[in-house]
């Protein structure tokens, strides 16, 4: 049988089963159009998530689009066309249920790439068809032997640096629990699943301050972070509180004033011991007249402040699903670890050792992986809302948010 003639079929034979309209089906509700110079690209908004395949036919050359579960209850008629690669789109229902097939009839063969995005920046879900002229993109690829997407070849795209200073360690064992657990090992432990969860993920690169048992002293942890230009630097704890019964994880940002709470000031204290530094040097700052020297680095940390503290919270929101929180917001305090002017930074009290039933989870494999991957969840929604200029990860936001 012809395959136009099986394609007929399909499309009469699933008008013909198809079940009465269920409330709960996914509505194709809107579809839009745009032509670059090398690609059209068609968007259907839909009001939920869908399943869908597509697979093109020749003579005459034709994209199918079957959506699972879906039905339509915008129209096409409204897409202007006229001089692109679509010459008509057809809509039925196929199969059983709400099932939609879409038809494209094409002027040309041509390369699909498509995709779903979820809602964002006040859209809904999305179907996104990128349509391109398969004889123009297979001459460019072998010309340029790139792949023929829009910025591919101009946009450096550099990996985003996270610099992880597991607290402690050498003669400093950290806090002590009641059974003997010390916050060097968790802390390490944690800090190295979190550097493989990064080491995974496209985009991103990762340095460990210390990837064993040894002393680093402060001053040296934050001349890390710089060192390997990071563009963020967390530091992970799991400290004893003041209070045996303090429980839950919290994150700290660097406060210039005074501490947030009696805590903060007690864990900055604590932390800080007599490893002080003076965050004046790091900016190479000695030359310049002292007053102007302060304004740049007040200027410089202030924003970095204010960057620590959405990390901070973007952070602990990932937490609260892995577990209670200590504090429900980013307290303040004098950290010396956090005194880096142009690199935000955090302190991630991933729970108190001194409680009896943090120390116990802990110490677990499980528990660890686990504060590791809300963590990475974390500062990866951190840098999907505030991608740094030239990385992999504002060309891939580019790409979505385009024109879709
Ligand atoms: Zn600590």
């Amino acid at each position: 049988m012809h395959r136009r003639q099986i394609l007929l079929n399909l499309l009469v034979a699933g008008a013909a089963l198809a079940l009465p309209l269920g409330a709960s089906a996914t509505q194709i509700r809107n579809a839009r159009l745009w032509r670059t110079e090398d690609k059209l690209r068609l968007v259907l908004d839909l009001s939920g998530p869908v399943q869908y395949k597509t697979f093109t036919l020749g003579a005459p050359d034709r994209l199918i689009i079957d959506i699972s579960g879906a039905r339509l209850t915008g129209d096409f008629s409204q897409l202007a066309l006229a001089n692109t690669l679509i010459k008509s789109i057809r809509s039925g229902h196929y199969g059983q249920g709400d099932d939609t097939r879409i038809v494209l009839d094409l002027t040309a063969p041509v390369q699909l790439n498509s995709f779903l995005l979820g809602p964002d920046g006040g859209q809904g879900h999305r179907l996104v068809l990128d349509l391109s002229n398969e004889r123009h993109t297979v001459a460019q690829m072998a010309a340029a032997s790139v792949p023929p997407l829009l910025h591919d070849k101009t946009h450096p795209k550099r990996d985003i640096m996270v610099v992880i200073d597991p607290g402690h360690g050498g003669k400093d064992p950290g806090a002590v629990g009641a059974k003997g657990e010390r916050e060097k090992d968790v802390v390490l432990s944690i800090a190295q699943l979190l550097a493989k969860r990064i080491k995974r993920e496209k985009g991103f690169d990762v340095r460990l301050v210390r990837n064993d048992d040894f002393f680093v002293p402060l001053r040296k942890r934050v001349d890390v972070a710089h060192k390997y230009n990071a563009d963020i630097f967390i530091s992970i704890h799991a400290d004893a509180a003041p209070r045996l019964t303090a429980s839950g994880a919290s994150v700290y940002a660097l406060s210039e004033g005074g501490a947030t709470s009696a805590t903060a000031r007690f864990m900055a204290e604590r932390e800080n011991g007599a490893d002080l530094l003076g965050a004046a040097s790091l900016l190479n700052l000695k030359d310049k007249d002292p007053m102007l020297a302060g304004v740049i680095l007040d200027m410089s940390m202030n924003a970095t402040i204010a960057a620590s503290l959405q990390l901070g919270n973007t952070i602990l929101g990932s937490l609260a699903d892995i577990t209670t929180l200590h504090q429900k917001r980013v307290e303040q305090a004098g950290f010396a670890v956090l005194k880096s002017p142009d690199v935000p930074s955090i302190l991630v009290e991933t729970g108190f050792i001194s409680n009896v039933r943090d120390s116990q989870r802990l110490v677990t494999a499980r528990h660890q992986q686990a504060v590791a991957e809300g963590l990475f969840t974390g500062l990866q929604r951190y840098f999907q809302r505030n991608p740094p200029t030239n990385s992999y990860v504002e060309w891939q936001q580019t790409q979505k948010s385009g024109q879709v």
